[in-house]
């Protein structure tokens, strides 16, 4: 049965998006509803928040709530999108970004470390003899520029003129030549056997020549190297009931504390239920047409088997529902709030008809700037609210004169289409309409508006008046109503 329970209009005095203005919605709380019903809901702009249905009301409202589709037949991935799948792709491979120039300007910038250490070594041994103490400024060596590298060669070392000043400070008086050669004794036993060697020796300065042969071998090792210690890592999706586990409810806490700060309230089991499992829609079985299901499911995404990601979506005859996602902020790097959306949209072209495929980004709002990433899944539609049918994106973003309270017009080819005849009512007596079709439930038994008690009537006429303007024509004969006080 499609028992709602009308809760009516409801304002929020500050905005949840925007913290400013008031915010209005209708809403209702549905126990069970077809999918079919629920679609037709959200075709008049309904959104679900677990068993709560509510829909925006605009015109009571600071930000426009508009709902936004794509239709993944024509979907591909736009610059930004492509560098998340990339990125996505090169974590998995376990490749690092190509950083070349990067790298190459780190090579050329800085000394070996095992020749900086021979060096060490050496001075060591010099100032040993010298009778002074050692410090690492001792040690003098420089890369030469490749326009310096003829004469000079790779490095020059200077650390025998810095030992020669120590040692006058010490009140030794040496010649700089013979503590050139002292270091340069000490040093060439050092290199014995390596990639460098002395090329030459003027004026205090030790120069010295890279086995270019070796250096190479070594960087391949070292390419090898990274290629071997660079862990791969595996990425699965799998589709569940959105019913209640411990382990996603854990991934929602840690997301909740991380992304929007601690608040205890949307902590609770009961916040979580309500967010991510809790759901009006009654499940349908697989069929030919949809092998996964009709109904609420969670797609939890897992990285080397380890929850990372949950997205609560609904599959829906004419496609996917995003509901909502939370995240491990261990992979926030890898931007999961677009790659989810890629993922669920890949989802629905991997199992598209005639009927099925569009992905239902929930509400885009154009005045929030951390919503546009939701616009750029082209080719999208926006809702229009009030004929309620779908306009391509650009035209409503081109001209925004219409404040997002009426986008049909936008479009040469939505402006001369008639509005959803559900939702016409210029030519409907409602009252009559409302006394001949509203079943009212109270306390399991079914009423009709003139069974009702006088004293409740008019409240009742009321609240079904407003719920008629909201839901349409249709529904209203489908749904059986009952009342929150
Ligand atoms: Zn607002």
């Amino acid at each position: 049965m499609n028992l709602i329970s009308l809760g009516g209009e409801h304002t929020e005095e500050a905005c949840i998006y925007c913290k400013k203005g008031p915010s209005t919605v209708f809403g209702f709380y549905c126990k069970e509803m077809s999918v079919e019903n629920y679609e037709k809901l959200m075709f008049k702009g309904y959104r679900r928040w677990g068993d709560i249905c509510y829909v925006p009301v605009l015109e009571k409202s600071c930000c426009k709530l508009i709902s936004l589709r794509c239709n993944t037949i024509l979907y591909k991935p736009n610059k930004s999108q492509k560098k998340v799948q990339k990125k996505f792709a090169r974590y998995l491979n376990a490749v690092k970004k190509p950083t070349k120039i990067k790298q190459r300007m780190h090579e050329i910038l800085t000394i070996p470390n095992d020749l900086k250490e021979k060096l060490k070594n050496a001075v060591e041994a010099t100032i040993e003899v010298l009778g002074i103490s050692f410090e690492d400024k001792l040690c003098v060596i420089k890369r030469n520029s490749p326009n310096r590298k003829k004469r000079f060669g790779d490095y020059s070392i200077s650390s025998a003129i810095t030992v020669h000043i120590k040692a006058k400070q010490n009140g030794l008086n040496l010649n700089l030549s013979d503590v050139t050669e002292l270091l340069q004794n000490y040093f060439e036993l050092e290199i014995n056997n390596s990639k460098w060697r002395i090329f030459s020796v003027e004026n205090g300065f030790i120069n010295l020549l890279e086995n270019e042969i070796e250096e190479i071998k070594l960087l391949d090792e070292n390419k090898n190297e990274n290629k071997i210690s660079a862990i791969p890592h595996t990425y699965k999706h799998e589709l569940v009931d959105s019913d209640f586990s411990q382990e996603s409810y854990e991934l929602y806490k840690e997301y909740v504390k991380a992304v929007h700060g601690e608040t205890p309230t949307n902590l609770s089991i009961e916040h979580y239920t309500q967010t991510a499992c809790k759901t009006s829609l009654i499940k349908e079985e697989p069929s030919h047409e949809y092998p996964y299901g009709l109904g609420s499911f969670h797609m939890l995404h897992k990285i080397d088997g380890i929850l990372v990601g949950v997205s609560v979506i609904d599959i829906l005859p004419s496609g996917v529902s995003a509901v909502y996602f939370f995240y491990s902020s261990k992979i926030s790097f890898l931007s999961p709030g677009i790659f989810s959306i890629m993922k669920e949209i890949e989802f629905v072209q991997n199992n598209l008809s005639e009927r099925f495929k569009y992905y239902y980004l929930g509400f885009y709002i154009n005045n929030i700037q951390k919503m546009k990433y939701k616009g750029e899944f082209y080719p999208s539609e926006l809702l229009c609210p009030k004929k309620f049918v779908w306009v391509p994106i650009e035209n409503c973003l081109e001209d925004q004169s219409h404040n997002f309270l009426e986008l049909s017009s936008c479009c040469p080819l939505t402006s001369c289409l008639p509005k959803d005849q559900d939702m016409e009512f210029s030519n409907a007596n409602i009252l009559s309409f409302i006394n001949e079709n509203a079943k009212i439930s109270i306390n399991s038994t079914i009423y009709t508006i003139s069974s009702l008690d006088q004293n409740f009537r008019q409240s009742a006429l009321e609240k079904l008046t407003l719920a008629f303007y909201y839901i349409g024509k249709h529904l209203f004969k489908k749904f059986t109503f009952s009342f929150i006080n």
